[in-house]
């Protein structure tokens, strides 16, 4: 299947109010311009180094997604032009993206990494530490518009729906509290490849996915 394919196949998989945001990690920026060419406009890296040579090279109409663990030292390379950042997984990174924000000039859209599968290697905020930060939070060069997580590496599909599920119902939850004014929960990142048709069933807004489109990295 070609890449113009892939996309427009997904496209049709898609259920309203959701978006796909072509996760082109590792592929070369041909790849990204092959996609671009069969219409989509918003890729997702997951390192900043490789974002960067992409966001140069090609087309600026590109909405460049960050969905890797970002490390506080790489924010500053990224802040005056990323779209979104999808992996802000602690109050420190927070403030960093806070401060290059504010050091750019606008206001970096973000999402909130929350930590939902049971395993010891991802990263995330748990449920405690996620309200603590919002009640204290106050942002001037960032806004967070949701939030964003991964389900377990695991074929049984009933556990990675529960962890969508629950992921839903603490976006829900909070969207309901009193949230300060740079908070909204409007963006609920989560689905990739292998699972993106539950994520979508269990309320995903955004699915970001690589291998259905890319091929095998
Ligand atoms: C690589 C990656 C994806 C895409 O994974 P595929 O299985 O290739 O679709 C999605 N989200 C994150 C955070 C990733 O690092």
């Amino acid at each position: 299947m070609s890449i113009k394919r892939n996309i427009e196949s997904i496209g049709s998989d898609l259920r309203k109010g959701c978006r796909l945001i072509a996760v082109s990690k590792t592929h070369p920026p041909a790849l990204v311009q092959e996609a671009y060419d069969a219409g989509q406009r918003v890729f997702g890296e997951n390192k900043v180094q490789e974002m960067s040579a992409k966001y140069e090279v090609l087309p600026k109409d590109i909405q460049w997604h960050l969905i890797g663990h970002l490390q506080t030292n790489k924010v500053k390379y990224i802040a005056p032009w990323v779209s979104l950042i999808h992996s802000v997984d602690s109050p420190k990174l927070a403030a960093e993206i806070d401060k290059q924000g504010q050091k750019a000039g606008r206001i970096i859209p973000c999402l909130l990494q929350v930590y939902i599968a049971k395993e010891e290697t991802k990263f995330g905020f748990d449920r405690t530490e996620l309200l603590t930060f919002l009640e204290n939070a106050k942002l001037t060069g960032m806004s967070i518009e949701g939030l964003m997580g991964m389900a377990t590496l695991t074929d049984d599909r009933e556990q990675i729906r529960r962890e969508f599920r629950e992921l839903h119902d603490l976006f829900t939850e909070i969207g309901k509290m009193h949230l300060p004014q740079a908070v909204q929960m409007k963006e609920l990142s989560m689905g990739m490849s292998s699972d993106y048709k539950i994520a979508m069933e269990e309320g995903s807004t955004m699915v970001r996915i690589g291998t259905a489109i890319f091929g095998k990295r």
